[in-house]
């Protein structure tokens, strides 16, 4: 989802953004709620306060949706798994979690984090309704028990859609769970996880599809038509998230089995680390044309100087810095071995931020791994 989005606020550390699509669900909701729904399980209220309970209701069910997403996160950040945003669309939600779970098991419990905060909602409210059914028979009450008895609907519901054993939905992910422990093998598990995906978006645009033709032939209400929509939908958004989540399992998987030597540059050049500013730009960023270049104090590796901290420092102050005073220190995470997968290597450039890692075997610089070349590689192996 690349069109806009806004940041409402933080949960548990984390950015929580709203999706342009996901205000067109929230009238949606309010308008079906305010002009179907309510009208007609609640006769004789004014219109105003139909709009006002159904702008409630959609509310609360959004907010029902980040408590699921919110529940995933919890358990995610238990496994220190960091999580770039929540963010809520036409679909429900997403938490971008910045990597993969490291176990079969942080993975299942992950998954089934979301659904068992639906389904303790759904609870919550089934005797919350139970408890003001005893006390009822005001007037003021009965809207409070329409709501509650929704929303306790609607959250199981959402824990029941969830738990769907087609990837990427949280059943689909407990799925990946199950094969990953049983096979040991994640890239197979996720490819067969997605082909779960695929059945049951593709099950789901035949109902969605198969509903709307009713409609037209006149064998289901008008009404209905909507909803069939709305499936079809559902079941195109499941088909094409799954072809994708396969196609990413594939894709990584053939770069796990790569190593970074493949891939390296061998002719490393590199600067002293008592070198000026101005001396690294004129005798080996503009002569080389490289992004980036270790840095050696008596051939030792002591950090990496990018164009990125050169740029940081004024022009001006080019000739009284030195490159070791600017540069990254060298540190684990900025080296790689040549026998690591290419897969390691994005991870660890994905995680710090680098755009290079410096490969080294035996105490020794053999190369540089960055990411344009994989990016490059990437390109050359889509084109064949
Ligand atoms: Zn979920």
């Amino acid at each position: 989802m690349q069109m806009r989005s806004w940041e409402i606020g933080r949960a548990l550390g984390i950015p929580i953004r709203v999706h342009v699509s996901w205000f067109l669900v929230f009238l949606l909701v309010t308008w079906s709620l305010s002009t179907g729904f309510l009208p007609d399980m609640l006769p004789g209220l004014s219109p105003e306060r139909y709009w006002m309970m159904g702008a409630v209701a959609a509310a609360l069910l959004f907010v029902s949706v980040l408590l699921h997403e919110l529940g995933h996160s919890y358990v995610a950040l238990h496994y220190r798994i960091p999580i770039d945003q929540i963010t809520l669309f036409i679909f429900g939600g997403v938490a971008h979690m910045r990597k993969e779970a490291p176990t079969p098991r942080a993975e299942f419990l992950i998954a089934l984090a979301g659904p068992a905060v639906s389904f303790t909602i759904g609870g919550i409210c089934w005797l919350l309704v139970e408890a003001a059914q005893l006390i009822q028979q005001q007037q003021g009450l009965r809207g409070v028990i329409m709501l509650g008895a929704l929303l306790g609907m609607v959250n199981v519901q959402l824990g029941l859609f969830n738990l769907i054993p087609g990837f990427p939905l949280d059943g689909g992910r407990v799925l990946r769970a199950g094969l990953w422990a049983w096979g040991k093998d994640f890239y197979r598990a996720t490819k067969h996880a997605s082909v779960g995906g695929l059945v049951f978006g593709v099950a789901f645009g035949i109902w969605g599809l198969h509903r709307m033709y009713t409609v037209a032939s006149g064998g289901l209400d008008a009404s209905m038509l909507w909803s069939g929509g709305w499936i079809l939908l559902i079941g195109m958004f499941l088909s094409a998230a799954a072809l994708a989540s396969r196609r990413q399992a594939v894709l990584r998987e053939s770069l796990a089995s790569i190593p970074v030597r493949n891939l390296m540059v061998t002719t490393v050049v590199s600067i002293p680390s008592h070198c000026t500013l101005e001396e690294a730009v004129n005798q080996y960023f503009q002569p080389y044309g490289y992004g980036g270049f270790p840095v050696l104090d008596d051939r030792r590796l002591v950090g990496l100087i990018t164009v990125s901290e050169i740029q940081n420092v004024s022009p001006s102050l080019w000739p009284w810095r030195r490159v070791e005073q600017v540069m990254r220190p060298i540190s684990e995470s900025l080296v790689v071995t040549p026998d690591a997968s290419v897969i390691q290597a994005m991870g660890c450039m994905a995680r710090e931020g680098w755009d290079r890692l410096i490969v080294m075997q035996d105490g020794e610089i053999v190369g540089l791994v960055t990411h344009s070349a994989i990016v490059h590689f990437l390109q050359l192996r889509r084109a064949a």
